[in-house]
């Protein structure tokens, strides 16, 4: 019998129980990661979720674990399809449960068919589900934090530093490699040791002032850790230690906390995600609100191209298109703007960040649009004035400067 770590959103050695548990068994163990059918064909908005520029993130991350992995003697083999045609269910089934609605279709047809010893282990969010003490979740950010600062604690982490040199994989898709642009602000690649570097490298200094500069656009102005928790390079719960390090060490203060709290929101968004399940990417979101969207094409297609005419929206879209990348504040604005100022339907807006943003996570982004689009979290229905964004976070006309 052999053991099969199935890879999802994990990609990485360190504090990850599935491979922990594998290696507590004499049995042969191999990695599979399985890309979905679905994310490399155009969806019905049209899109291709996995874009070139995921694929390439993808490709560099699996090349990492692949490196890790073979120090442990472990093969990673990558698949396009689904796990029941190469896996035989005869064999013990290891892996991190997911917490997207598909990611988790998929996970029950397996485990019905599976004959084998399984385990399904949490580890995608800071806290375990055991310690989120709401039978339902509340609707507000606010309540969900308060309770979980006073009451939960992360699981104990588990240790194996990543080693070994990235290793090349036969990765199953063709795209095109690309550049990242010179003034890119995430100038990094995919992959575990990428993601320690990166981590290591913003709590070295960075971070001391993360809470003044989080709104700004430049790489060092917020962590950049996204894309590295979106695929499970780093796991949040690691993120949590290495801060806590950092505050013993150099002491704890606004910018530090506000990283957690920054934490805080991805969880909820991730537990919202599980509990509302199909219901994230309803036209009328988690509320059952009546709003009436529109479809207009050619207004979409000036959105994405960064050709609306509205300079600070067009800025943030070329950034998006140039490089993968987006700041929080420019997703604000430009989900809102185009949800609330175009009406468009909220949806294919997702659609679109999903295809191109190296950090795409089903629940970041699916809760932050509809949050956006007033169909969310957010009981208030803000609304972004986007002249008075441009003059408050780019006054000089710097950022709009670097990309119109
Ligand atoms: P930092 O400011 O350094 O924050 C630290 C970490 O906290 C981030 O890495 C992220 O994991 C988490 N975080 C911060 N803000 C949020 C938030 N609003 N919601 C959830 N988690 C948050 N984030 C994604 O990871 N994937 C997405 O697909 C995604 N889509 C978004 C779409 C829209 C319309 C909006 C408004 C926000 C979206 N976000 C998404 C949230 C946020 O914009 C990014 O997490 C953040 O910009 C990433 O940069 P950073 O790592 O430097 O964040």
């Amino acid at each position: 019998m052999k053991t099969i770590i199935w890879y999802q959103n994990d990609l990485r050695v360190d504090d990850h129980r599935p491979l922990e548990e594998a290696l507590r068994h004499e049995d042969t163990i191999e990695g599979h990661y399985f890309i979905r059918e679905d994310e490399l064909s155009e969806n019905r908005f049209g899109h291709t979720p996995l874009g070139p520029r995921r694929l390439q993130f993808l490709n560099d991350s699996l090349e990492d674990l692949g490196g890790s992995l073979a120090t442990l003697g472990i093969p990673l083999f990558v698949h396009v399809g689904h796990p029941l045609d190469v896996v035989d269910p005869n064999d013990r089934l290891l892996f991190q449960r997911s917490i997207g609605f598909d990611e988790r279709l998929r996970e029950r047809e397996i485990m019905t068919v599976w004959r084998g010893s399984s385990q399904a282990f949490d580890g995608f969010t800071l806290y375990p589900r055991a310690e989120i003490p709401f039978e339902k979740m509340p609707f507000l950010f606010t309540e969900f934090r308060k309770a979980v600062e006073s009451d939960a604690r992360p699981e104990k982490r588990f240790d194996r530093p990543r080693e070994g040199e990235a290793y090349p994989i036969d990765f199953p898709v063709a795209y095109e490699r690309v550049e990242q642009g010179k003034h890119t602000a995430f100038p990094f690649k995919g992959g575990e040791q990428a993601g320690w570097e990166r981590l290591t490298a913003y709590l070295a200094g960075p971070i001391r002032t993360y809470k003044e500069t989080r709104n700004g656009f430049g790489v060092d102005d917020s962590s950049k850790l996204s894309a590295y928790l979106a695929n499970g390079s780093l796991s949040p719960r690691r993120v949590l230690h290495e801060l806590e390090q950092h505050e013993r060490s150099h002491g704890a203060n606004e910018s530090t906390y506000w990283l957690y709290f920054e934490l805080l929101w991805r969880d909820f968004f991730q537990w919202v995600a599980l509990e509302q399940g199909k219901r994230l990417f309803r036209a009328q979101g988690i509320r059952s609100k009546r709003k009436t969207w529109r479809v207009d094409p050619d207004v979409i297609a000036r959105w994405q191209a960064g050709e609306t005419g509205v300079d600070f929206v067009d800025a943030f879209m070329r950034e998006l298109n140039a490089t993968g990348w987006m700041s929080n504040r420019g997703r604000q604005i430009v989900a809102s703007y185009f949800a609330k100022e175009l009406g468009q339907d909220w949806r294919i807006g997702a659609s679109y960040f999903e295809s191109t943003l190296i950090d795409y996570d089903v629940a970041s982004n699916y809760g932050n649009w509809a949050y956006q689009a007033g169909v969310g979290n957010d009981s208030r229905d803000r609304h972004f004035n986007v002249s008075r964004q441009q003059d408050t976070y780019d006054p000089t006309g710097a950022f709009r400067n670097m990309w119109l």
